[in-house]
């Protein structure tokens, strides 16, 4: 590749701005990177309010500075391995885990690059000012043709696992880690709160991929939650949010008990009380993991937690490690990804698909930039 080979890319230049496709330079990848050439990027529900709102909301949370690249999931070829690149070549398939840590501190070192304090979605917003340290050394997401990775974030994906389907990893791999940090497998019931959106089906999808017999799934439309519950009839039931307690209907088709564990996938905007009622629905020595987006100060009950032996957990995104669990069970079909349906934009149409998603079927819509 010569040094003057220039790649098209989306960038934001003020809050709430549209995205301008400019040319670029194509970066090298230093020793430990990769470089990819994105064929397909996933674009989620909440792009639009980090794009237009992030700022307000969170302003602890910065945005990458401007010009600002975005773009939270992409996948796409390896073009060019840096020179200690062992384990990778390029060619190869694969999807990029946007999480991005310094790689040196404690955390990093002990492996738990997600408690760096640095901690980054490359393209997306980081968690803490440290990381702008990080946007430096990752300014490009995965609206481009072209970005660097470090080698530590790549997940390579089985030649049956197409782009756009690795498109929607992120979501998936965050429901995936909340389901294994509630211990959910075969001998467990779920109760998916808010399970027919973005998030919830990829806990649906990557529960019944987990082996989970019982999956009780809410969501606000009736519609949706019928097509959720015809991925697996026997498998899945469930309950329109507004039509009564949840811990109620949970509690009744559990003998009264409750179920393992409850993983909490509502949206912005949801209400506290939906949440709280989900809550109510764990058994004694459940588990809740909450990876939804309720806000604000939530009143919860924490001696009713005690006594009871339960716990509430939060988790944010996933492993890479577990990003290549979900790539390697969609390869050999235990991760079923067919549902999704693919809305596919070229870079040049990238602000008609950001609002675009605000029409969408649930969380079967995927929307996908293809660069
Ligand atoms: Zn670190």
């Amino acid at each position: 590749m010569s040094e003057t080979a220039s790649m098209k890319t989306a960038r934001m230049h003020e809050v709430g701005g549209p995205l301008l496709i400019e040319e670029l330079e194509i970066p090298q990848p230093r020793p430990d990177e990769v470089l990819v050439r994105v064929r397909a990027c996933g674009i989620v529900p909440n792009l639009g309010n980090v794009l237009a709102n992030w700022t307000n909301w969170f302003p602890y949370m910065p945005l990458p500075p401007f010009p600002a690249s975005f773009g939270l999931d992409p996948a796409g070829e390896i073009a060019a391995v840096g020179s200690r690149v062992r384990g990778l070549r390029a060619g190869q398939r694969v999807y990029v885990n946007p999480g991005r840590s310094c790689g040196s501190c404690r955390h990093c070192r002990r492996g738990e690059p997600i408690a760096c304090r640095s901690y980054a979605f490359s393209g997306y917003f980081g968690f803490d000012r440290k990381a702008l340290d990080t946007f430096v050394d990752y300014p490009y997401g995965g609206l481009s043709e072209y970005m660097t990775a470090p080698a530590s974030a790549v997940v390579t994906l089985p030649d049956n696992v197409s782009f756009e389907q690795a498109a929607r990893f992120g979501y998936i791999g965050t429901a995936y880690s909340a389901l294994r940090k509630a211990k959910a497998g075969p001998s467990t019931t779920v109760l998916i709160n808010g399970g027919s959106g973005t998030l919830g089906l990829g806990g649906v999808v990557s529960a019944l991929a987990m082996g989970v017999p019982r999956i009780l799934c809410t969501g606000r439309d009736q519609g949706l939650l019928d097509e959720v519950r015809a991925l697996s009839p026997r498998r899945i039931e469930t309950f329109a949010i507004g039509q009564g307690s949840i811990a109620s209907w949970a509690k009744s088709r559990t003998d009264g008990e409750g179920v393992d564990a409850v993983i909490d996938c509502l949206g912005p905007g949801a209400e506290q009380a939906t949440f709280l009622d989900a809550l109510g629905s764990m058994r004694r020595g459940g588990r809740t993991v909450n990876i939804g987006a309720v806000a604000g100060d939530v009143p919860i009950n924490i001696h009713w937690l005690m006594d009871n032996n339960m716990q509430l957990i939060c988790s944010a995104w996933f492993t890479t490690d577990e990003g290549q669990d979900m790539a390697d069970m969609a390869g050999t079909g235990v991760l079923d990804l067919s549902c999704f349906e693919h809305h596919c934009y070229p870079l040049s149409e990238v602000n008609t698909a950001i609002s675009g998603i605000a029409v969408r079927h649930g969380g079967f819509s995927n929307f996908v930039i293809n660069p």
